[in-house]
């Protein structure tokens, strides 16, 4: 079991390679690749799409629009981004915010496995449907699994609405609020 000084040293060592990253053409325009962030020992972490304009430009996830919604939701369940570890599927923004390209994801997918075997989060949050399908089951449902906790692999995975679809789809805020308050409840009983 490594300690978290041990865990830090491993994230930041794939920080610097995902910055130096040349595995797919992203890396030709992105202004910054986006490692991700957070508690190198976080019990939970959360994983999104992929970099957007703000993300990039700053190289920091999930600092735009839906970032200030996820930081808010935290909020409300007691806990700060520095509480978690945030991270993306694409380490680098695909143009005009496209979903990633199969081979895009399988170029990418070493760093996040890797920064889930370092953290050993406990549970992770699949932030819509591209983490969702990715992770867990390619012909899985966002809008059918949200907020129903899966376990796989000793890991509790929760499906969540994307911030970003929250902000634009007035329906899935209120069903966004609520699984985030159950996600509480689900954290509070499950990982204590
Ligand atoms: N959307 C994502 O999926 N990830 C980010 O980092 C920002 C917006």
């Amino acid at each position: 079991m490594l300690d978290s000084a041990a865990k830090q040293q491993i994230l930041d060592e794939l920080a610097a390679e995902v910055r130096g990253c040349t595995r797919c053409p992203l890396h030709r325009t992105r202004t910054n690749a986006v490692p991700g962030e957070g508690d190198a020992d976080a019990d939970i972490m959360f994983i999104g799409e992929a970099p957007g304009y703000h993300e990039d430009q700053q190289g920091r996830p999930f600092v735009g629009a839906a970032g200030q919604l996820l930081d808010k939701l935290l909020g409300q369940i007691g806990l700060h981004r520095r509480d978690v570890f945030i991270a993306n599927i694409l380490k680098c923004r695909p143009p005009d915010n496209r979903d990633p390209a199969p081979e895009e994801r399988a170029a990418c997918s070493e760093y996040l496995d890797a920064q889930v075997a370092t953290i050993q989060p406990r549970a992770i949050c699949l932030l819509g449907r591209v983490p969702l399908q990715t992770l867990l089951d390619p012909t899985a449902s966002i809008t059918k699994l949200h907020g129903k906790p899966q376990e796989k692999d000793g890991i509790l995975w929760v499906p969540l609405f994307h911030p970003a679809a929250a902000l634009h789809r007035a329906d899935y805020m209120p069903q966004l609020v609520e699984d985030v308050r159950n996600l509480k409840h689900i954290l509070d009983s499950r990982l204590t």
